[in-house]
């Protein structure tokens, strides 16, 4: 029996999949347990093989169901569906989508922001808002207006086959504490973990939104905006909205001493909110950014963060 075959089935609900996983892991554990004792191994190899196809299944964004999140468990399967929870109560299942999403009819009517220099508007793919030639690339270091041959889509790709075994989820604590996103490899300073992803929301939108809603949110510039931020001139910024729909970093937690930050850049010709190492980051260490001025003016909580130099813990 593979796995393989066993989830390549189509048209299944997330459920079904989910109870032959139960199911699958069951039988294969019991029987890998039996194995393991004088053939380490084979053991070993058929855990590695089957462990990786499962995630790979179930992280598949190339079947007709939306590819949700799983917490690692000790053993290294995944665990348990991600669940978050609405300000209402209401619980829900954050999708991953490793590209940007960008909805229309939420751009339709809105008047561009005063220095946002683009020809297309209102935008209607997400390279309307994100395409330029502005910003250092992160890839290869040319610096803003030096076109290179970086490319976005590559580099994402590459990104996007293996997060899963670079990164994992798990649960930390109750709302509002949730779940966090640990590294699974090592990372020197200045390396760049990966983009953020979501839905592209207009500024208008945003300030309508209450601090629960915009709570997965962060800002990025829109069109070729020079120079970025002149007096008295709101910058030309979308927001990424990651709350409902986006990709692992929706897990980052606050530090106030972080190991990471996001870091406004370029790939080739496509603007990234990026995720940047500031700090060595070794295998099994939390991934932490520092949400800013902004999103603490909003939160009404403390910092957990427990560094000594934490700046909100009262
Ligand atoms: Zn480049
Ligand atoms: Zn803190």
């Amino acid at each position: 029996m593979t796995p393989n075959n066993q989830l390549m089935a189509s048209g299944r609900s997330i459920e079904d999949i989910k109870s032959e996983l139960d199911a699958l892991y069951q039988k294969e554990t019991a029987g890998l347990l039996g194995l393991y004792r004088g053939k380490k191994t084979w053991r070993t190899w058929v855990d590695w093989r089957l462990k990786t196809e499962l995630i790979r299944q179930l992280y598949s964004t190339k079947q007709e169901r939306d590819a949700l999140f799983f917490t690692t468990n000790i053993i290294g399967y995944p665990g348990e569906r991600v669940l978050n929870y609405d300000s209402n109560g209401s619980a829900y299942f954050p999708t991953l989508r490793h590209e940007q999403i960008l909805n229309p009819k939420d751009w339709r009517d809105r008047l561009p922001t005063s220095n946002f220099k683009k020809k297309k508007w209102p935008p209607i793919l997400v390279e309307d808002l994100l395409t330029t030639w502005q910003d250092d690339c992160l890839d290869c270091g040319k610096g803003s207006n030096h076109h290179c041959r970086c490319n976005y889509i590559a580099w994402k790709t590459r990104l996007e086959e293996d997060w899963m075994f670079t990164f994992e989820i798990q649960y930390l604590g109750d709302p509002p504490i949730g779940y966090g996103l640990f590294s699974r490899d090592p990372f020197n300073p200045n390396e760049i973990l990966g983009e953020a992803t979501g839905q592209l929301e207009p500024r208008e939108i945003h300030e309508k939104q209450t601090d629960d809603q915009a709570s997965y949110s962060l800002s990025i510039p829109i069109g070729s905006t020079v120079p970025r931020s002149k007096k008295g001139q709101k910058e030309a910024v979308c927001y990424i909205n990651a709350k409902y729909v986006g990709n692992h970093f929706r897990f980052l937690m606050h530090s106030c001493n972080p190991n990471s930050q996001f870091l406004i850049g370029r790939i080739g010709n496509r603007r990234v909110a990026a995720i940047q190492a500031l700090k060595k980051i070794r295998p099994g260490d939390l991934i932490t950014v520092d949400y800013g001025e902004d999103w603490w003016m909003k939160g009404k909580e403390k910092c957990r963060c427990g560094e000594t130099t934490c700046r909100r813990s009262s």
